[in-house]
C-alpha cells in the first residue's frame, strides 16, 4: 500500500520516531521518509537498528539509525543529538510501549506497573519535554503520541497497559494546550488491532483471531500502513489546524478487546 505514496509533504523536515525498527513504528518511519523527511530510526537492539536502516536506505530513503531504549536517559539524549546534527527537530513520534504482563489491572505486579508506566507514559512525557528546545525552533513543530483503542475502553486482559494508554490521551490534551500558542501541535493516534508482533496473542490462534475480528465493524485486522498514513497526515501541513486530538484508527471498533 505505502509503495503508492506519491506525496512529498515533509520535504525539509527532520523526524524522530521511537521504536521504529519493526511494526507500526517502522511503517511510520518509512512513510515519513517517503514523504521527504529525514528520519531518525531507533530501538533498543543494534541489529534491529542496522537492519531497519539498511532496508530503508536501499529504498533510497534518508534515514539515520541510533540505539535508543526510551526508558534510558542517555539513549534519549542521543536521539536529540542526531536530530540536531540533521538540522534540528520538526517532528517527534513517541511510539514505544511495553506490556510485560497480561491480566486485569489490579492483578498487575508492582514491577509490571512500574515498567508499563515508565516506558508508555514517563518516557513519552520526557521525550516530548526534551524535544522542546529543538521543536520550538521549527516552523512546523509536531508531536504525536501512539495510544490505543484500549485507552478509551480498558481491556480486561491488558489492564495496566490500558491505563497507561489512557494517560496518553490526557498528556496529549495537556501538552497541546501548553504549546498551542507556540504553533506546535500535539496529537495522538489510537490504533485498534494492528497486525504486528505486539498483537500476536490477539490474532495468532484461529479462535483468538475470530474473536478479535468479531469486534471490528470493518471486518479486517489493521495493517501498519493504516496507522502510518494517519501519522503522516497529522504531521504534515494538511494537519496544521488539528491539535489536542486523538484519531482512532480501529476499523470502527470501540469496545474492549
Ligand atoms: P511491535 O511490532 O512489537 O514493535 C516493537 C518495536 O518497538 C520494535 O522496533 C522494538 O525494537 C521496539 N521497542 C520495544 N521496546 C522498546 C523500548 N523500550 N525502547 C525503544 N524501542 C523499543 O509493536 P507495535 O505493535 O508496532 O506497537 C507500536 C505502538 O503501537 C505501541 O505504542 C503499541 O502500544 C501501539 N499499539 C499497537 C497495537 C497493535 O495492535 N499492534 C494496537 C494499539 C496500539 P527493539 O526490540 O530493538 O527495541
Amino acid at each position: 500500500m505505502s509503495s503508492l505514496v506519491s506525496a512529498s509533504r515533509l520535504v525539509g523536515r527532520v523526524a524522530i520516531v521511537t521504536a521504529s525498527t519493526d511494526g507500526i513504528g517502522f511503517a511510520i518511519a518509512r512513510r515519513l521518509a517517503r514523504e521527504g523527511a529525514k528520519v531518525v530510526v531507533s530501538s533498543r537492539k543494534e541489529n534491529n537498528v542496522l537492519n531497519a536502516v539498511n532496508t530503508l536506505k536501499k529504498e533510497g530513503l534518508d534515514v539515520t539509525g541510533v540505539i535508543c531504549h526510551v526508558g534510558k536517559a542517555d539513549d534519549r539524549k542521543k536521539l536529540f543529538e542526531v536530530s540536531e546534527k540533521l538540522g534540528g527537530l520538526d517532528i517527534l513520534v513517541s511510539n514505544a510501549a511495553a506490556n510485560p504482563e497480561v491480566g486485569s489491572v489490579l492483578d498487575a505486579s508492582e514491577s509490571s506497573w512500574d515498567k508499563i508506566m515508565d516506558i508508555n507514559v514517563k518516557a513519552a512525557f520526557l521525550l516530548a519535554k526534551d524535544s522542546l528546545p529543538q521543536i520550538r525552533k521549527s516552523k512546523y513543530g509536531r508531536i504525536v503520541f501512539i495510544s490505543s483503542i484500549v485507552g478509551y475502553e480498558p481491556s480486561d486482559i491488558l489492564g495496566a497497559y490500558s491505563v497507561s494508554k489512557t494517560a496518553l490521551l490526557g498528556l496529549t490534551k495537556a501538552a497541546s494546550s501548553q504549546l498551542a500558542r507556540e504553533n506546535i501541535t500535539v496529537n495522538c493516534v489510537a490504533p485498534g488491532i494492528i497486525k504486528t508482533k505486539f498483537s500476536q496473542p490477539l490474532i495468532e490462534s484461529e479462535s483468538a483471531r475470530e474473536e478479535s475480528l468479531s469486534r471490528i465493524p470493518l471486518g479486517r485486522l489493521g495493517n501498519v500502513d493504516d496507522i502510518s498514513g494517519v501519522v503522516a497526515f497529522l504531521v504534515s501541513d494538511d494537519g496544521a489546524y488539528i491539535t489536542g486530538e486523538t484519531v482512532v484508527a480501529a476499523g470502527g471498533m470501540s469496545s474492549h478487546l
